[in-house]
């Protein structure tokens, strides 16, 4: 689960880990307000910021520092309300409903800190760099040695030689090794108090006075550890997420979208995965992933099918069954009133195997509705195939 930068520097503030002074605006009025309390607080400048749940926010124009009252109010009418793309958008963008406003910084280094679970390793991970400000992934492709990593040992956790370790690679002045030291361990304490994957501080920055700050920050939560931070729930905005993946968490569907034409309705993760590969290999391209789990009913196949429909990239369906606990009568029964009730013209192509399939294939024909049945998973990925070219 993903969080604004606002939410995640509130959470670093718990924490001690220092981060600029600002205030979270949904409207232009609240925008200039805040930063009229901000300048009369002495403040020579602030900085307008695009909450989304994307990064690159500062080279799409989402971030703007402003010197005046004026400025700001320009920058907040601009901003709030675009639709930012960024690269990690995707080219439609995402539409701007937050701004931080927050006091501006004197910038002397941009560094970078991050913290992340290795799966592999299966243990957390410390890593810092000076090339900070920009994309870490890029620096992690053509300059992997610029990225300093600390290991951490889960029985001992982060030892603050670890911290002093990485303080000193960043080339901090000796004043600064003390705070550095300070802001890492408060960084880590947050990391898994929260139970996050990811934690990122990208600039960390050193000021002109020597102070060191979390200019902007990323956190992702562990969704599986969300049943015990209630408190941490409450920070999702469902504005950030895809509408459609949305529906779907409502009804414990594991749906994602993708950008391909051929929907998929399969049961279990790792035949949705064979699928889409299947898919793929047969010259076509998936729209989603969705996993309808092993024990579905016949009101989450419809709800499912309702949601592959409301995707207007779709031009067939695949369905691809395996029959162990979710019966193959069942599953065709859902799909026969499924596609009764929401008027389906679009070509649906089944592969079923498994417990009762005779009875899900009668129950098909029966049904008067145009099917196609594949005899193997690769006859059906081919029907599906030709399915989206030739159809409408
Ligand atoms: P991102 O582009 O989504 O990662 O957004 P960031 O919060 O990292 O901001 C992007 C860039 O804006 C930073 O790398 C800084 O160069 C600049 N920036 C952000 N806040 C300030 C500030 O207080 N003062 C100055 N001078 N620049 C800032
Ligand atoms: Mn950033």
């Amino acid at each position: 689960m993903k969080i604004h930068e606002y939410q995640a520097k509130e959470i670093l503030r718990r924490y001690n880990v220092p981060v600029p002074n600002g205030k979270m605006v949904t409207t232009l009025e609240e925008a200039d307000s805040a930063s009229k309390s901000l300048f009369s607080a002495g403040n020579a400048a602030v900085v307008v910021k695009a909450q989304i749940h994307a990064g690159g926010r500062g080279k799409g124009g989402g971030v703007k520092v402003a010197r005046s009252l004026e400025d700001a109010h320009s920058a907040s009418k601009t901003i709030l309300g675009m639709q930012l793309i960024t690269h990690q958008t995707g080219p439609e963008g995402q539409k701007v409903q937050r701004l931080l406003i927050e006091e501006a910084s004197q910038i002397d280094r941009e560094l970078y800190l991050g913290l992340v679970l290795d799966r592999a390793a299966a243990k957390y991970v410390f890593m810092a760099s000076q090339a900070g400000g920009m994309e870490i992934e890029e620096v992690a492709a053509k300059d992997p040695d610029a990225i300093y990593k600390e290991t951490i040992n889960p029985a001992i956790g982060f030892q603050p030689y670890q911290a002093r370790k990485l303080a000193f690679q960043l080339g901090l002045k000796p004043t600064q090794i003390n705070q550095a030291v300070a802001f890492m361990q408060g960084l880590y304490k947050a990391f898994v108090d929260t139970d996050s994957t990811l934690m990122e501080i990208n600039p960390f920055i050193t000021t002109k006075d020597d102070k060191l700050l979390a200019l902007d920050c990323k956190i992702n939560f562990d969704d599986n550890a969300m049943f015990r931070h209630k408190d941490l729930k409450e920070l999702r905005d469902l504005a950030e997420e895809d509408a459609l993946e949305v529906e779907a968490s409502k009804y414990a569907l594991n749906y994602i979208k993708l950008d391909g034409s051929i929907a998929c309705m399969v049961n279990g993760a790792g035949l949705a995965m064979a699928t889409m590969d299947i898919i793929e290999y047969a010259g076509g391209s998936a729209a989603n992933f969705l996993d309808v789990g092993g024990g579905a009913n016949q009101q989450q196949i419809e709800q499912a099918f309702g949601i592959l429909l409301s995707d207007p990239n779709v031009k067939a369906i695949f369905i691809n069954i395996f029959g162990g606990i979710l019966r193959v009568d069942v599953l065709a029964q859902g799909v026969v009133n499924a596609a009764r009730s929401l008027n389906v013209t679009l070509p649906i192509i089944l592969r079923l195997e498994g417990t009762n399939v005779e009875e899900g294939r009668k129950i098909l024909k029966q049904s008067d509705l145009n099917f196609q049945v594949g005899e193997t998973m690769k006859d059906a990925a081919d029907l599906a195939v030709a399915a989206a070219k030739g159809g409408k």
